[in-house]
């Protein structure tokens, strides 16, 4: 079993993602364990619970400080070993390569920054690997965890119903999945191209192949140089 770790101060963010669909299924099956840790549990400050302080040095914004995060890796971690990722947009970009190297471990732990991060020495000491999921800034690490859980969990045997649905995936082979088609086959006069109705298997592997190759060309040329 995979075990999913999250650290949070806003644990209600995430019931509706992880218990619904693959994931709940995922759950269900025992195939993964999601968790959700609220930080503020771990606050040196029970009444007040507060996990934030301001800057040293100054600044705009607070950091969630060293001691909550500390205690509450240390207590999720107690003797397991596991790799403890930190979400941040100054992280290494996310990508599928990323998201199957994760799958080999069995436990992750994520931080969830808020504010303005994290205090440096939780990184130092604790974090394992800083992951950004976009060049672009969000409120939270809450909606990159969700992110990540979910594309490493679909990866685990057995969460995803039909492993071969994985296999022809976009950034296979560093390319973009090309078109699908369902019923009808002829839909306000935009037919689904002949060779998929053809039967001819080969030809249509070749179609497809040509298709993802196009594809990729025209939107992320990069994965191909
Ligand atoms: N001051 C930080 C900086 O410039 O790098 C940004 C802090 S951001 C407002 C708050 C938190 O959201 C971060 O600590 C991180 O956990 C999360 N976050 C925001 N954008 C992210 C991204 N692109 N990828 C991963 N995590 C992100």
């Amino acid at each position: 079993m995979h075990h999913f770790d999250i650290v949070t101060i806003f644990p209600d963010m995430f019931p509706a993602v992880f218990n619904d669909s693959i994931l709940k299924r995922g759950q269900e099956k025992k195939k993964i364990a999601i968790r959700i840790h609220d930080l503020r549990d771990y606050s040196q400050d029970p009444k007040r619970r507060s996990v934030d302080d301001r800057p040293f040095g100054g600044g705009p914004g607070m950091l969630l400080s060293a001691p909550p995060l500390f205690a509450a890796i240390q207590k999720i971690k107690g003797r397991r070993k596991a790799r403890v990722i930190y979400t941040s947009p100054a992280g290494v970009p996310f990508d599928q390569k990323h998201a199957k190297r994760l799958t080999r471990h069995n436990n992750l732990i994520i931080i969830c920054g808020r504010y303005e991060g994290i205090d440096e020495r939780v990184k130092l000491k604790c974090v394992d690997e800083e992951i950004s999921i976009g060049d672009y800034v969000l409120t939270g690490g809450e909606i990159p965890a969700m992110a990540i859980v979910d594309a490493v969990a679909r990866l685990i045997p057995g969460v995803v119903g039909k492993e071969d649905s994985l296999k022809n995936e976009s950034f296979e082979e560093d390319l973009l999945e090309g078109p699908h088609y369902t019923r009808p086959a002829n839909f306000r006069g935009l037919k689904v191209p002949d060779v998929l109705l053809s039967g001819n298997h080969e030809a249509i592997k070749r179609w497809r192949r040509e298709q993802a190759v196009a594809k990729t060309k025209k939107t992320r040329p990069d994965l191909l140089t």
